[in-house]
């Protein structure tokens, strides 16, 4: 079968959904093509077993690491893609991440866009996805058009008392941007029933800011808009010369078809992006589309993360735990010579959670044992900023699969953003725990499969000798196809991407509109 369409768009996460949304209004024709299907409404999704121990919502696929060995990896494939699944904690970066930062381990290259140019995107961004927050309260941030669409979500008192103390402590703890559809003035009316059941979670009652529910679902009656789930794309064809996508082949119904834009969106997320374009290897583009420069699927990353949990004396019964962020440690500065990174509020824990993440460590836990942590647990989550290094990069093997090498870089960074954290928990009475007797803190070191925020494997620049994209996300080779999800980026900060995957997808989308006229 081969059809016809303005503009075929591959993948409805962050990037795809939100590009969709920009183009629907222009009356183009939009095909979008889904890998996944939608995730179902079901009890399943606020029970940590399934989530979390079992993993239902996780793929199946298989990846390899660098030395051969099998891995599953935390990917999600439905429409909405990895925001089905996301925290919705919606951060900018700040303006020092667009420029070059000199790290332990290297240096974070300059993006091709200051801050100032990419600004009225995250304007867009936030009050298209409802993002709650407080612009102005964190030192390091930087100029905003226009203030969130909603005010900060409220502190719970345990978490008040936390922002209260490090306060006091001399440190500069600001209310965490949350894209929740929660209207505190208005509770009963408000979609979001504000639970605990967000980081992590699907969200059963469809209040969570993501990119099916914000994007997506509202174009789907649009006569111009059409979504094809369980669409798998395994290649893009293109003219001999190689200058054009022609095709995308896709494996549908255990079939095979293929569509035609005057326009090609690949936004299967960095590593499935770069998978495709690698496998649509050809006479005029031996080493994978789009890949003159060599540098397609290199440069991955995905943060140096940690999840931490610290056990106070004090219960913590906090329902909603994301709204407090720290990022005293950000910027280099104060006698450091290098950032350290973000510090972040994570869900609530809870035992199954943690039997799931650690079955190591919990396997000889007694159920009471973990509930009583739980009750007292005050979660965290740590980010140092990745280096894009061409040697940590995805390939695919001979069978097609992805192969992904990694190492991860900044250690001595997240070291000392994990020591100032201890500093600073001791601050807010976080030092004893009535079980435990003294400072009891449990660290998580994310694995090579946690892969939530990959990204940089096709890097926009204005060098096609060092770049995959040029400024607007086009391929420098091709006259048609872009690239829209996290790929793009040539630099990571250490704050979470979808926010400006989000605002990078409606920049390229109204580039789009201007150019299809
Ligand atoms: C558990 C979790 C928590 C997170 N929390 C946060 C957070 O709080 N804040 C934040 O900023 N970020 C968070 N992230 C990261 C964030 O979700 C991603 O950065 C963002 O969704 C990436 O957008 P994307 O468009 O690049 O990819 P995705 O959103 O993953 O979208 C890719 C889409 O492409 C589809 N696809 C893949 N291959 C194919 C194919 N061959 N054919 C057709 N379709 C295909 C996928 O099914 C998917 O729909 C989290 C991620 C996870 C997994």
């Amino acid at each position: 079968m081969t059809e016809r369409y303005d503009v075929i768009i591959i993948g409805t996460g962050a990037g795809g959904g939100t590009l969709a949304h920009t183009l629907a209004a222009s009356g183009k024709r939009i095909l979008l093509l889904e890998r996944g299907d939608f995730l179902p409404r079901e009890m399943d999704n606020w029970d940590p077993k399934p989530v979390f121990v079992t993993g239902k919502y996780i793929t199946k696929d298989t990846w390899y690491d660098e030395a051969g060995k099998p891995f599953q990896p935390q990917v999600h494939y439905f429409v909405g893609g990895a925001t089905k699944l996301y925290g919705a904690a919606l951060y900018r970066l700040r303006p020092a991440d667009f420029g070059e930062i000199k790290h332990v381990d290297g240096v974070s290259p300059a993006w091709p866009l200051s801050y100032d140019e990419f600004e009225p995107w995250y304007t867009r961004a936030e009050w298209l996805y409802q993002v709650h927050g407080a612009h102005g309260e964190d030192p390091t941030e930087g100029p905003w058009s226009k203030q969130y669409p909603w005010p900060a979500v409220s502190h719970e008192p345990r978490i008040q008392q936390l922002a209260d103390d490090l306060s006091a402590g001399g440190y500069h703890p600001f209310h965490a941007p949350c894209g929740i559809m929660l209207d505190e003035a208005r509770r009963p009316a408000s979609t979001c029933i504000r639970c605990t059941w967000c980081d992590g979670y699907p969200c059963l009652v469809h209040a969570k800011s993501d990119a099916e529910v914000i994007a997506v679902r509202p174009i789907l009656d649009q006569p111009n808009v059409t979504l094809l789930t369980g669409a798998e794309v395994i290649r893009l064809d293109t003219d001999a010369a190689g200058g054009s996508v022609t095709g995308v082949a896709v494996q549908r119904d255990g079939g095979q078809e293929t569509y035609q834009a005057d326009i090609v969106a690949l936004c299967a997320g960095a590593t499935n992006s770069a998978k495709i374009l690698l496998r649509s290897a050809s006479d005029a583009h031996r080493r994978g589309l789009a890949n003159g420069s060599g540098q397609l699927g290199r440069n991955y990353m995905f943060h140096n993360s940690k999840a931490m949990v610290a056990l106070g004396k004090e219960r913590n019964d906090t329902v909603y735990q994301k709204t407090l962020s720290v990022n005293d440690f950000y910027l280099p500065g104060n006698g450091r010579e290098w950032p350290l990174g973000n510090i972040q509020m994570l869900g609530k824990s809870n035992a199954e959670a943690m039997r799931g993440e650690e079955p190591h460590l919990t396997k000889l836990a007694p159920q009471w044992s973990l509930d009583e942590v739980a009750a007292h647990a005050v979660d965290l989550w740590l980010t140092t900023e990745d280096l894009p290094r061409p040697d940590n990069r995805v390939q695919v093997d001979r069978d097609g699969q992805v192969r992904l090498a990694y190492t991860p870089g900044n250690a001595a960074e997240a070291a000392d953003l994990y020591k100032e954290v201890r500093k600073m928990l001791n601050h807010a009475g976080l030092a004893a725990h009535h079980m435990l007797d003294k400072n009891y803190y449990m660290k998580m070191n994310v694995p090579i499969a946690g892969c939530a925020h990959q990204a940089g494997t096709a890097r926009f620049g204005t060098d096609p000798a060092t770049s995959v994209l040029d400024v607007d996300c086009k391929a420098h080779e091709l006259d048609n196809l872009y690239v829209v999800d996290t790929s793009f980026f040539p630099s990571i900060g250490a704050v979470n991407p979808a926010l400006t995957a989000i605002a990078n997808a409606i920049r390229v989308g109204e580039h789009l509109i201007q150019r299809l006229g």
